[in-house]
Formats: structure tokens, sequence, C-alpha cells
């Protein structure tokens, strides 16, 4: 809409014009071509969700997934959520994309479950508009009991900033959520400005380490300190850790040795689709490790 307005501005301004170069107003009609096909989308249900596997680093085993949602444009193809979500955001269409995120894991999870596909939670996305609407926990709870589904099967990953944003009113949604079952974990850890003292005031079951911090893990001490940081300090407040974008072997190692609960990265696998994620279930497929007595979990 802010777009819309500078660009009628620019249009109707006459000299004004010049305050937009070329390229600006060629970002600002891409802008706006894009939101168009995002409402179409909405519309005609071009999304699907892949599902990203969430390995265990006590027993190697899939303990849960990950659901990213993927946008098939019929010409365009694949467009990837860092392209679209911030402007589903910016136009409001995330409360209809973030509805249907919710109903569509909650559907998967009881079709797989009624399939006898052994199923792991699945841990969903949610934006700040989402908490903003105010019934968000009602909307969770009924689409559970609209596919007759434990609590324990979805989890929510929130970002430090949404949280921020409104801590109050977060918080309150939060404590809703956690009170009907459904797990909280704090995503893209790191990158924000809080600490983790101070995050502690929300009630999270678990933290992910950002990617930021993993790629360079075995290279650069001051990456592979702060990780070791969070684990230690997310330990003591009692949550598990999670590293994202773990994509080899060596960065595994090193967050295993340094107690990380779990990984999830290119290194296992990719997000997949939801075949190709109920195949590894049914499969058992995992990753061999050392034995770790001791540091068996069941998440
Ligand atoms: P995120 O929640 O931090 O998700 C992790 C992103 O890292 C995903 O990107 C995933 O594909 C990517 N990734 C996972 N493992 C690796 C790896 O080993 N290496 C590298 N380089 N990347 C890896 P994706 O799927 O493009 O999603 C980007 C972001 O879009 C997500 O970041 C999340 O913030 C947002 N998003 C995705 N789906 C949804 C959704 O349904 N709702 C909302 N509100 N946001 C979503
Ligand atoms: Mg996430
Ligand atoms: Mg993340
Ligand atoms: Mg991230």
């Amino acid at each position: 809409a802010h777009a819309e307005a500078a660009l009628r501005q620019a249009k109707s301004g006459g000299e004004r014009l010049s305050f937009y170069s070329p390229e600006q107003n060629a970002a600002m009609m891409a802008k706006l071509e894009l939101e168009s096909l995002l409402r179409r989308a909405c519309e005609e249900q071009q999304f699907v969700l892949y599902y990203q596997p969430k390995i265990d680093l006590g027993s190697g085993r899939i303990a849960g997934a990950e659901a990213l949602i993927r946008w098939i444009h019929p010409e365009r193809g694949m467009v990837s959520p860092a392209q679209f979500i911030p402007l589903a955001e910016e136009s409001g269409l995330i409360l209809a994309i973030g509805a249907w995120v919710i109903a569509s894991v909650c559907a998967q999870q009881a079709a797989w479950q009624t399939a006898g596909v052994p199923v792991v939670p699945v841990a969903l996305n949610l934006s700040a508009a989402q908490f903003g609407q105010g019934d968000l926990a009602a909307q969770v709870a009924s689409q559970l009991a609209a596919h007759r589904l434990g609590s324990d099967l979805v989890e929510l990953e929130l970002t430090e900033s949404l949280v921020m944003r409104d801590p109050a009113g977060a918080g309150q949604t939060m404590h809703q959520l956690r009170a009907l079952g459904l797990h909280l974990s704090l995503d893209d850890f790191g990158t924000g400005y809080s600490s983790l003292a101070h995050l502690k005031r929300f009630p999270f079951n678990s933290v992910k380490i950002d990617r930021a911090f993993v790629t360079d893990i075995t290279t650069n001490p001051d990456d592979a300190a702060i990780a070791s940081a969070i684990i230690a300090m997310s330990h003591n407040l009692r949550m598990l850790v999670i590293a994202e974008g773990v994509e080899t072997a060596e960065q595994l190692e090193l967050l295993r040795s340094k107690g990380c609960d779990l990984i999830q990265g290119y290194y296992f696998s990719p997000p997949v689709s939801a075949a190709a994620f109920a195949a590894m279930l049914s499969a058992g497929q995992g990753i061999a490790l050392p034995l770790a007595p001791g540091q068996q979990r069941s998440v």
C-alpha cells in the first residue's frame, strides 16, 4: 500500500517524478506486480509445504521436522519464501497464508497418522501479524480439534523480533499456546539484540541457533564460542537447542561435542516434499552416530 501510494504520487506529481529513479520505479512496479500475483496465489491455493527433518543427536533419528512454505507459480515456478513472506507481511496477506499453513500442517499430520506413517512433531513458522490478531491460540486449537490431532504433534517457531514487537501481547498469546500443550521454539537466535536471559521471560521450550553462527563454526573460534554459550545457557534455562543450517559432518561433530540436542540442515536433508518426508519416516532414516550413553533424548 505504501509502494502504491508512492507510485501514485510519483505519477501524478509531474516534476516530482524526478524523485524516483527509473530503477526505483521499476522496483516499485515489480513489487506491485508480485503483490497482485501473491493475492491470486492465495485465491488459487498455489502454495505447498516442504518438510525439513530435525535429527536428534542422541539417537541419530528423525525427531521432528520444520514445515517451510513454497509458492509454486504456474509460470514462474517455485518462489522462495525469502522473496514473498516479507511482501505477504507488508500487504496483510500473511494472515490468510499463515492460517493456511496452520490448517495444512494439521491436515497433513492427521493424514499421515491415518496412513500409519510414524509421525514426528512438525514445527511451523509464525509471523508477527498472526500474534497481533489476538485469536491465534483459538485458531490453532480449532485446527487441532478439526483434525483430531494431539497438540504434541505441532510446534511453533517464533523469532525474537516477533516477540519484541509487542512483548506483553506476545507473552500472553505464548502462554495460551503453551496451555494447549504446544512447544514453542525461538527461531534464528543470535541475529537479534536480546540476551537469552531476557528472552527467558517468555515460555520457550527450545532455541534454534541461527545458521549465521553454524556456517563457520569449525573455522571461526568466535562463532564456536557463541554456539557454546548459547547451548550452555539454554540448557541452564531448561531449553533444548537445535542448530540450523548444518551442512557438514565436521559441523555436526563439533555441535554434538558441545552438547547440542538436535540439528537441521542440508547435511542430512534439504526441505523435501510431503511424500518424500513420509517415505523417510517410514524407512526409519537417520544418521549413524558413535554411541553416546546418557545423551539419549526423546524430544
Ligand atoms: P527459517 O524459519 O529460519 O527456516 C530455515 C531456512 O534455512 C529455510 O529456508 C531452509 O530451507 C534453510 N536451510 C535449511 N538448512 C539449510 C542449510 O543447511 N543450508 C542453507 N544454506 N540453508 C538451509 P526457506 O525455506 O527458504 O525459508 C526462509 C524463511 O522464510 C524461513 O526461515 C522463515 O523465516 C520463512 N518462512 C518459511 N515458511 C514460512 C511460513 O510458513 N510462514 C512464515 N511466516 N514464514 C515462513
Ligand atoms: Mg523456522
Ligand atoms: Mg530459523
Ligand atoms: Mg534462520
